[in-house]
């Protein structure tokens, strides 16, 4: 589905992406995991234009797309296909949990309001959030903001949805349901790029780990390849200061 190469990117003469080769075909399921400051988060953010690579190459289902120079048509068709679901929700303030689902498919993919608000409703009384439709980011947990957050990606149908530590803000307790909602895309065949600190889960759901470490990927494999038999010493090392 998407295969990059030889992505680099540096702020302010430090580099931070050093080179990095990856792919990731339709349905699977990777977790990036690696030291704070290893440039998961920039790699994230390279791959729909929020930050824009110094050098580098994408081939997202078939559209082959400099990454350095995108043109402005590969921004977009890449924006369309493809969601973010940030640390801190980025959810619209002065939106309602239903206007912020819908808002992407008004705006982005010009469906009328009607129906966009229809998708919408069905999605958070699937989440079981019925309630929870007319209130503002303001007036929701943290974990109900970021279940919205998600739920504003998957109602655009994305091919791939990047999930950027969308736990980390979260006090413990709200974990498990935004776990549980992301359990049941895998579930359902999406395809995810999750930066994550949250190894059970990533040995739950991945197929792939891939390790982070100083800009470049030093190791990936199942999780039970990287987990319980690490080849790296970076990896071995930083699996040994989590547990
Ligand atoms: P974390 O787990 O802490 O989020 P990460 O692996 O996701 O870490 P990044 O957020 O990608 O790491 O950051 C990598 C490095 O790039 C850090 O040193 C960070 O300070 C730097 N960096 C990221 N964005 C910018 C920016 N816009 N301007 C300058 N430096 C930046």
């Amino acid at each position: 589905l998407l295969t990059v190469k030889d992505l680099h990117k540096s702020f302010n003469d430090r580099e931070i992406l050093k080179g990095i080769d990856f792919q990731i075909e339709k349905g699977e399921i990777v977790v990036m995991i690696g030291p704070s400051g290893s440039g998961k988060t920039t790699f994230l953010r390279n791959l729909n234009f929020l930050e824009h690579a110094d050098q580098g190459s994408m081939d997202f289902s078939g559209h082959q797309i400099d990454l350095a120079k995108p043109e402005k048509k590969d921004v977009q068709w890449v924006r369309r296909h493809s969601a973010m679901v940030f640390q801190n929700y980025n959810l619209f303030k002065n939106k309602t949990a239903l206007q912020n689902i819908a808002e992407g498919l008004i705006y982005a993919q010009g469906m009328a309001k009607d129906n966009a608000n229809d998708i919408a409703s069905k999605e958070l009384a699937s989440l079981g959030l019925s309630k929870q439709a007319q209130l503002y980011p303001s007036q929701l947990s943290g974990g109900q903001q970021q279940r919205i957050g998600i739920a504003r990606a998957t109602v655009l149908n994305p091919e791939i949805i990047l999930f950027d530590e969308p736990t980390s803000a979260l006090d413990p307790e709200l974990v498990g349901a935004v776990l549980g909602d992301m359990r049941k895309l895998a579930e359902a065949g999406q395809t995810m790029i999750i930066v994550t600190h949250q190894l059970g889960f990533a040995r739950q759901v991945a197929d792939r780990i891939v390790f982070f470490d100083e800009g470049k990927i030093v190791e990936e494999g199942t999780p039970q390849e990287l987990f319980d038999h690490p080849q790296n010493k970076r990896t071995a090392q930083f699996l040994t200061a989590l547990s």
